[in-house]
């Protein structure tokens, strides 16, 4: 057979033990054809075939994203970006020059608001001095807090509260209407459903389908922000994804886009199992499994929240907040969770659980225990505090920690604040762990949660590289090629996708990264700001930044 591209030339990271380091790759029928010395390799070239002279630069295996919300970010990245905004002025300017631009929109929404955006608590009159006379809203960066000025809030019901469910506020001021601060999904939800696109969301809110099932039209809109989502993940290197909210209709969007010759990345979708749903319903996860099983799109794992998040307090701990009575709750009754894990696992899938608090991981360890199926390799996503006592059990019972290099305060674009106010001082020993974890055996799987945080690998890398141990803790880092086998090998592992992706070997998906220079020779600082020349996926080019 011979090559229809040839990548030469290049520092080659294979992932793959049997043979660590080569010179260069071929590609055919979308399938890596040969990993080799640039002689061995570029004897394969025939008539028409592509050769990439890589110059040097570090090629490895396309990124495996394992943990965002692609719908949720490709939908964000048309709204208005506010990360860096701060004061009044520049929140003005950055909202009035957005409706210039789009006369049209219902609500003007915006993404990234910091909590201290201005020097005071964002209240809807500020919003109003923003703009009058269009509902306007903005997001904080982690997702769970909105504000909204009045026409928004009048025109989504909230201006006089609203009944919420535990845990999701209208906040309320001393006259009596909302003061615009808008807490937790069911709070904010009425005024999202402004924009038109409520449906997008219900992957994430409640693991329902759209009802009325979205016309061609409705589908196509869809299916633009999708395209964006994959772009900007593309444009970082990622080849594979796996996407952590889901129901049957982010599989039909990304099968019809499959079809369309449109979807740049393999994408695996969860059935979202909510607290209130009955153990019967796992039978829309079978389904689901049964029915979307390619090398594209694929389903066959069940997502769950055990908890919330530290900064509001809602994640479950085994000890009080620091200056608190209050240590969370978990969203699944223990027992009740055990019998869904042995439910889920006698239907031979795989479970991932967000878990962010002590309590909360080891509720879930204890679910999988239960559950007995190590080969199903049941995953806990985000791990940020964990009990000494519980941190062999992940390996003993195959579980994968998918942790987020990006997250831990201090590594990347989160406070250090955040570890003043929620976790005491003598647990920092035990807050986002990673190494510790390996140490003990535990597969590793790394991840931004794009749009939570930036879903650039790059910047990731550095994060988990340069990470400052805190305080009088231990060192948390890994080294390089533990880091690279976490965004590409063991996160296809950890996905089942390791007979597909996740290391260069003949046979394997020509999935394939092409860093913008030599990986092991640019200082760990700088790995945020090195670019990605080259992105392949399935033997297709969806990404040429250094246009080779
Ligand atoms: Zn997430």
């Amino acid at each position: 057979m011979q090559a229809e591209m040839i990548i030469t030339n290049a520092k080659v990271l294979t992932m793959d033990e049997g043979r660590p380091r080569a010179e260069a790759v071929a590609l055919a029928g979308g399938r890596i054809l040969a990993v080799g010395s640039r002689a061995e390799v570029e004897a394969l070239a025939g008539p028409g075939c592509r050769v990439v002279d890589a110059g040097g630069r570090t090629l490895l295996p396309g990124f495996v994203e394992s943990h965002l919300h692609l719908v949720l970010g490709g939908n964000e990245l048309s709204q208005l970006q506010l990360g860096g905004v701060a004061g009044f002025d520049d929140l003005a300017r950055a909202f009035r020059a957005y409706a210039m631009q789009n006369p049209d929109l219902p609500l003007l929404m915006a993404q990234g608001a910091a909590y201290e955006i201005l020097e005071h608590p964002v209240t809807r009159a500020d919003l109003d001095r923003v703009l009058g006379d269009r509902p306007i809203a903005m997001m904080s960066p982690d997702h769970h807090t909105v504000w909204a000025n009045t026409p928004a809030l009048r025109a989504a019901g909230l201006l006089h509260g609203a009944a919420m469910p535990t845990g999701h506020v209208v906040v309320m001021g001393a006259d009596g209407t909302a003061t615009g601060e808008l807490l937790e999904f069911e709070a904010f939800s009425p005024v999202l459903a402004l924009t038109g696109d409520l449906h997008l969301q219900l992957g994430i809110a409640t693991g329902g389908e759209p009802e009325p099932w979205p016309s061609p039209e409705q589908r196509a809109k869809d299916k633009e922000k999708v395209a964006a989502g994959l772009a900007h993940c593309a444009a970082h290197g990622i080849t594979s994804m796996v996407n952590m909210d889901g129901n049957r209709y982010t599989c039909v969007l990304l099968q019809e886009m499959e079809a369309e010759g449109r979807l740049t990345a393999r994408v695996k979708v969860p059935f979202h199992f909510k607290p209130h749903m009955a153990l019967a319903e796992l039978e829309r996860a079978s389904a689901m499994a049964a029915e979307f099983r390619g090398d594209w799109v694929t389903s066959g794992f069940v997502k769950m929240f055990m908890d919330g998040v530290v900064d509001s307090r809602t994640a479950f701990m085994l000890h009080d907040y620091p200056g608190t009575t209050e240590r969370g709750a978990p969203l699944f009754e223990h027992e009740r969770f055990k019998d869904i894990c042995r439910e889920i696992s006698a239907r031979g899938l795989q479970i991932a659980v967000h878990a962010i608090g002590d309590g909360a991981v080891r509720q879930t360890i204890d679910g999988y225990e239960a559950a007995g199926r190590p080969d199903l390799r049941h995953r806990i996503e985000h791990i940020e505090l964990i009990d000494r006592a519980d941190v062999p059990r992940l390996g003993a019972l195959g579980i994968t920690a998918s942790v987020q290099p990006p997250h831990p305060p201090g590594a990347m674009d989160f406070p250090m604040s955040t570890m003043d106010h929620v976790f005491h001082r003598e647990r920092w020993r035990d807050a986002y762990l990673t190494r510790t974890l390996t140490e003990h055996g535990a597969a590793l799987a790394f991840a931004s949660d794009w749009p939570v945080t930036d879903v650039s690998v790059m910047r990731g890398i550095q994060a988990a590289l340069t990470r400052v141990p805190y305080e009088g803790c231990q060192d948390e880092r890994v080294g390089l090629m533990q880091v690279l086998h976490a965004y590409t090998a063991g996160g296809a592992w950890a996905a089942h996708r390791e007979g597909l992706t996740g290391v260069l070997r003949a046979g394997m998906a020509a999935d394939l990264v092409l860093i913008d220079g030599d990986i092991e020779a640019i200082p760990a600082e700088d790995l945020g700001r090195t670019g990605i020349a080259l992105t392949i996926a399935g033997g297709r080019v969806t990404h040429d930044g250094a246009r080779l």
